[in-house]
This record gives structure tokens, C-alpha cells and sequence, in this order.
């Protein structure tokens, strides 16, 4: 026999979208219960994604600080490694924040359900218990699964080929290290192996990294990697055959493929949507072509009772989307007045240095036949950049001519993901030049490059020649 609960709320999915949406709605005043698969809880971001490869990536970065200080006159000796304090550290992490999480839910009084949960109707959820079945009666619910990483067809099982999840749990360190994938995730891992020891071939089918980000953003990060990996751009995987001593692979582009040898593949290709076997069918809910659950912006689906947020609804595949679209979902649950309608969600590669960018960029606005005024500020010509061996940076705005506020902007620099925040805040108050020109910055900070940019489109700029002046005094 199932044991029967009854809530205003059931949450599917214990990541930030998830943990998010049941927090809210308890403090809505809602009864809710949150059920996820894992026993802790913190999804893919605490447990295998954003956490783990911040800690590793933390690491990285103090180690190449320590090379860095050279310069400065100051020599630290070659750094030991111990993998296993490392693996420990971040594990420590993670359990330290999972626990937080289940105080904060038990202080809210929400109801915790372990085991993978089926829609079996439109009110009702059966959650296939560690001991027994249990059947959770909802007035309304919000989907939450998320994603996993996609694969390779035809990948032969080997567990010598990884996906982020495997690479992260760091089982060896492989002495050659194959990428498949140059975006976000593939990067943040070569920055990681490379740290540990690997040597690292990175292979993506595009012509540049990163492709969702503007060139000449991603050029000065570029310009570090090409010294560190070998990178393969507009290169496909073709075949991968395992071996005693490696794994044998075939890559290349149109016109020639090559074979080597590495000890680990590592499989970064985006990820796909957690929305087959949740009992869909039962409520006749469709997905889109991406195997995503379709919302509308208060975060309903085709049955206006059942909610979904995060990976599981799409692009962008971030946390910090998760996490307010699923404030959302619960306060609409609660008869608040809100929608999902951020003017920009920022992306951040935590690579060093870090790249962030926010909006539309250069490429969409040309593909949409948008009539923009860029302004860039080389990170070579501020004080503190240079004084903090940051040089190797840029920033830059893009406003809307028509309207000139500002539509878009990028970062490639140290600290770019905290930096970027000034322009999301910037486009979500409808900005233009002037203000963000105008607002006082600190001198001397980073953040000052993002006014200086904005000084450059505003016409105010003296930390470098006005565009055109040079040309103009020539003439
Ligand atoms: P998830 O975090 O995927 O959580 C879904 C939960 O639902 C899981 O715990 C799962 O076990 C559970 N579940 C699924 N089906 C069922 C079921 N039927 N019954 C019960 N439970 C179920 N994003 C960022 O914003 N910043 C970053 O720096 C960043 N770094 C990343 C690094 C890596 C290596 C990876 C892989 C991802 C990274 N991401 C990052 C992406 C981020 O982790 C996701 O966008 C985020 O976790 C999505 O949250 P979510 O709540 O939608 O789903």
C-alpha cells in the first residue's frame, strides 16, 4: 500500500530551480513538499556542476597567480600536489552547502520526499520510495528535473571517456587529455587538467571557441590558450576505438583526419533536458523539438496548474536562471502578479582570465539588422589592470542607436563574471551612455573599464583617443 500525502505545492527536482521554488512557496505560506531522486540535495550546480568546477577552477587560478608573481620579483617554488587533499576539499564543499539546504528546508517546514517521482494524473505524483511507494496529491506542481550531459552516438562504454560529472569526481589524471567541445564547460576542464598535469587537445566543430560569444571577446583568452593547448577549431570527433593503453581517436575537419592517442576523452557538447520519464504522457504534455517543456513567461505549461523551470524548459542552461524562474513559478503559484522577463541573463566562463557577456551580442545584432554604437576599452590602458598583472582584457558596451540605451555588453578579464553585473543592472534600469559615463567608479578598479567603454560611445573619453581623432589629426 502507497502512503498518501497531500500538498498545495509538490516541487519535482531538488536543484537551485527546484530547492528555489519549494523555499518560496513555504514562505508564501504554501504547504510543500520537495521531492528529489539523490538524498542531498543541490542538483547538477552543487553536486557535479558550478560548485565542484569553481573549487577546482579557484585552485587553478592561485597557481598560476603564484607563476604570474615572477614578474613582480617574487618565486615561489614548483607547487605539490595532493589529489587527494583536493578531491576531500571539494567534497567538503559541496556536503557544507548541501547541509545548509537541508536546514533551510527543514526550518521552512517543508515536507522532503527521496525517490524518482512519476506524474501519474494532474494531481497526482507517485514517488517510488526507498521503502515503499508513495502517492503526493498536488493542487499545483512545478517540474524541475533539469539536465544531463549529452553524448556521442556510437561512443563505445569506456570509463576512460568522461562527461563533466566523471571528469569532475577526478578519478586520474590522464597525461593527454582530448576536449570534445570548445564552449563554456570544455574550457573551465581544460583550465582544470591543465592545472593538474594533462596535456590537452581541445576539438570543436565550430571556427572559435565559445561560439555563442562575440570574437574579439573571446580573442584575448585566445591568444593565452593557443600557448597551452592544442586547439582544433572547426574539427569534428569522428571515432573512437579503445585500446589497452588508450583510447585511439579519429578527428579532424573536411579535409583531413587525424589519429592519436589520449588517456582520457572528456565529452563537453552541451547538455539535454531531464523530461522522459516523468509521466508526461499521462498529462498530455508535449515537449518541443528539443525534447524541452515549453512554458509561457509566468513559467506555466499547456496545463496551467503544472509549472516547469529551469534546464528542463531550455536555453540558457544556467543556475541563476533556475533559481528565478523557480521564485516565480511559486509566487504565481501564491497569486502574485510576477513573470519571468529578464531584460538579460549573464553567461560567465570562469576560465582566467574569465569572460562574461550579458544581452544581445555584435553577431545577433547584426544577424537581426540592429543599428548598434560599440564602445571597447582595452584593459592595457587601466592602471589597475596593469598594476594587478591583468592587462590581457577588454570591455565593452553596445547600445541601441535608435534608442541609445544599452542593449549589450562583454567582458574578458580578471573578475569579468562579478564585473559584468554593472551592465545587467545598467539594461535592466534602461541606461544609456551618458548615465553609466557619468556614474562615479572608484579609481582605480576594473569595474572603471566598463564606464570608460560607455565613455568611449558617449564622447567623453579621455583615457584613450576618442574613436576617430587619431584619424582625424592625421587628416
Ligand atoms: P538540476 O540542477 O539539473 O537539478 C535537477 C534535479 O532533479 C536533480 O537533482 C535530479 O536528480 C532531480 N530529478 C530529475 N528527475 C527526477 C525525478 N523524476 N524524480 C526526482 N528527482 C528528479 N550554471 C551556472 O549558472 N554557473 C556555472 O558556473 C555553471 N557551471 C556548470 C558546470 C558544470 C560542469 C555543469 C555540468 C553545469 C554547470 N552549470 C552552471 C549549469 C547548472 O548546473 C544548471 O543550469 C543548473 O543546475 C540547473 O538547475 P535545475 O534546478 O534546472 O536542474
Amino acid at each position: 500500500m502507497a502512503e498518501k500525502l497531500e500538498f498545495d505545492v509538490v516541487v519535482l527536482g531538488g536543484g537551485p530551480g527546484g530547492y528555489t521554488a519549494a523555499f518560496r512557496a513555504a514562505d508564501l505560506g504554501l504547504s510543500v513538499c520537495l521531492v528529489e531522486q539523490h538524498r542531498a540535495l543541490g542538483g547538477v550546480c552543487l553536486q557535479v556542476g558550478c560548485i565542484p568546477s569553481k573549487t577546482l577552477l579557484h585552485c587553478a587560478e592561485v597557481a598560476e597567480k603564484a607563476e604570474e608573481a615572477a614578474e613582480y620579483g617574487i618565486d615561489f617554488p614548483p607547487f605539490e600536489l595532493d589529489l587527494n587533499t583536493l578531491r576531500n576539499k571539494k567534497e567538503q564543499i559541496v556536503k557544507q552547502l548541501a547541509e545548509g539546504l537541508d536546514r533551510l528546508c527543514k526550518a521552512r517546514k517543508i515536507r522532503r520526499v527521496t525517490g524518482r517521482g512519476v506524474f501519474q494524473d494532474e494531481s497526482t505524483l507517485q514517488v517510488e520510495g526507498e521503502k515503499e511507494d508513495i502517492e503526493i496529491s498536488f493542487r499545483d506542481a512545478i517540474i524541475a528535473t533539469g539536465s544531463r550531459p549529452a553524448t556521442l552516438p556510437e561512443s563505445p562504454e569506456d570509463a576512460r571517456i568522461w562527461d563533466s560529472t566523471a571528469a569532475l569526481a577526478l578519478p586520474f589524471v590522464p597525461q593527454r587529455l582530448l576536449i570534445v567541445g570548445g564552449g563554456i564547460i570544455g574550457l573551465e576542464m581544460a583550465q582544470i587538467f591543465r592545472f593538474l598535469g594533462s596535456k590537452i587537445t581541445i576539438v570543436e566543430m565550430q571556427d572559435q571557441l565559445l561560439p555563442p560569444a562575440d570574437v574579439d571577446l573571446v580573442q584575448p583568452l585566445a591568444r593565452k590558450f593557443k600557448d597551452r593547448y592544442r586547439i582544433l577549431t572547426g574539427s569534428r570527433l569522428n571515432r573512437i576505438e579503445p585500446r589497452d593503453n588508450g583510447l585511439r581517436v579519429s578527428f579532424g575537419g573536411q579535409e583531413k583526419e587525424e589519429k592519436e592517442e589520449f588517456e582520457a576523452v572528456l565529452v563537453a557538447i552541451g547538455r539535454r533536458p531531464n523530461a522522459e520519464d516523468l509521466g508526461l504522457e499521462n498529462l498530455g504534455l508535449s515537449l518541443d523539438d528539443q525534447g524541452c517543456i515549453p512554458v509561457d513567461e509566468r513559467l506555466r505549461t499547456e496545463i496551467p496548474h503544472i509549472y516547469a523551470i529551469g534546464d528542463v524548459t531550455g536555453e540558457p542552461m544556467l543556475a541563476h536562471r533556475a533559481s528565478h524562474q523557480g521564485k516565480v513559478a511559486a509566487e504565481v503559484i501564491a497569486g502574485q502578479k510576477s513573470a519571468f522577463t529578464p531584460m538579460a541573463i549573464p553567461a560567465v566562463v570562469y576560465t582566467y582570465p574569465e569572460i562574461a557577456w550579458m544581452g544581445i551580442t555584435e553577431k545577433e545584432a547584426k544577424e537581426q539588422g540592429l543599428e548598434v554604437l560599440k564602445g571597447k576599452f582595452p584593459w592595457g590602458a587601466s592602471g589597475r589592470a596593469l598594476s594587478s598583472g591583468s592587462a590581457l582584457g577588454v570591455s565593452k558596451a553596445l547600445f541601441d542607436k535608435a534608442t541609445g540605451r544599452i542593449i549589450g555588453a562583454g567582458i574578458c578579464g580578471s573578475n569579468a563574471g562579478e564585473l559584468i553585473h554593472e551592465a545587467v543592472l545598467a539594461m535592466e534600469m534602461g541606461a544609456d551612455a551618458e548615465d553609466i559615463a557619468r556614474t562615479v567608479h572608484a579609481h582605480p578598479t576594473l569595474s572603471e573599464t566598463f564606464a570608460l567603454a560607455a565613455e568611449v560611445v558617449d564622447g567623453s573619453i579621455t583615457d584613450i583617443m576618442p574613436p576617430g581623432k587619431k584619424k582625424e589629426d592625421k587628416s
